[in-house]
């Protein structure tokens, strides 16, 4: 068991690293899961995107991935938490997919495929809102789709690559810092970039699945001077909680609450990212109404609290 992401910088040249592992991390997310294999691929890539682009950030809050379209995958969301705590969902529009279709095959018919990507702040400052940058779906697959993103949004030079099967899912990330002046970019530094790309470019999906990031690390950049910081450990949590499924409740209204307990006598919710199953009697709903009508009423004029 693995679940690490390494950090590293090389010494002299302008240039920041990452690897991730992730197994039981991995086997534990999608324990709940059960989608086509190439959808299980974005998944695992997506998620090992989501861990090297939420630890290259500073931002408390959570970093949510996703993309959609109208293809025979119609979402697939990935957060990450400040503290690399993942999860992930998806819903398969149709079925069967073929094991080999591309990214761009799995959510366009039509050319409305995206990409976004969100930050979520813990602790918004008043109207703060989440920022979201959402870029139309170009490449075959998530590592060229981030790359283009990270270009386009973010003005960074990235490099990415991504690797998932059923028990694991990794990636390496490379980035040419950001620099102050307009054009303090020396031939020297092009060059030392394009050589960390051909070493990169090296590695193949089966290194990056079964091998610790700092032996991995050794072995790309063996004749490089890398620094490694402490590793990080990733880790599968689900934030579903019973709070979070009464404002949802809340948000659908009394009288579609009170219609589906009318029907069925309960309500019950099953959690989309983990499986977990949440259960709320006639009593519940009516505690959850009397108390949550209140709160809304106190803190917002429209009533509705997200
Ligand atoms: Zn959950």
């Amino acid at each position: 068991m693995t679940d690490q992401l390494l950090k590293f910088a090389f010494n002299g040249v302008p240039v920041r690293g990452e690897l991730v592992q992730l197994d039981a991390a991995w086997r534990a997310m999608t324990a709940h899961h059960r989608y086509p294999p190439a959808v299980m691929r974005v998944m695992g890539e997506m998620v090992a995107a989501a861990a090297l682009l939420a630890a290259n950030i500073k931002f408390n809050g959570a970093l949510v991935m996703q993309v959609y379209g109208d293809g025979p995958l119609q979402l697939l969301v990935v957060e990450c938490q400040p503290d690399l705590a993942l999860r992930a969902t998806a819903k398969v529009r149709t079925e069967p997919i073929a094991d080999d279709i591309t990214l761009r095959d799995l959510l366009n018919r039509t050319g409305r495929g995206r990409f976004a990507i969100t930050l979520d702040p813990k602790n918004p400052l008043p109207g703060q809102r989440p920022y979201q940058g959402v870029v139309a779906l170009e490449g075959d697959s998530v590592a060229e789709v981030l790359q283009t993103y990270m270009r386009q949004s973010e003005q960074l030079e990235t490099r990415l690559w991504l690797a998932s099967n059923e028990g694991a899912a990794a990636g390496l990330l490379l980035q040419r810092l950001p620099h102050d002046g307009d054009d303090d970019r020396t031939p020297e530094d092009q060059d030392a970039w394009e050589h960390l790309v051909t070493l990169s470019q090296t590695v193949r999906s089966e290194e990056l699945l079964s091998h610790a990031p700092a032996d991995l690390s050794h072995r790309l950049f063996w004749q490089q001077s890398v620094d490694h910081f402490a590793p990080l450990m990733p880790r599968f949590q689900c934030t579903c909680s019973r709070e979070r499924i009464g404002k949802m409740l809340l948000s659908l209204g009394q009288e579609e609450v009170d219609s589906i307990i009318t029907e069925q006598g309960s309500v019950g919710v099953t959690c989309e990212f983990c499986g977990r199953q949440y259960s709320l009697d006639p009593v519940d709903v009516a505690h959850l109404f009397a108390r949550g009508v209140e709160t809304v009423d106190a803190s917002t004029p429209d009533g509705v609290r997200q």
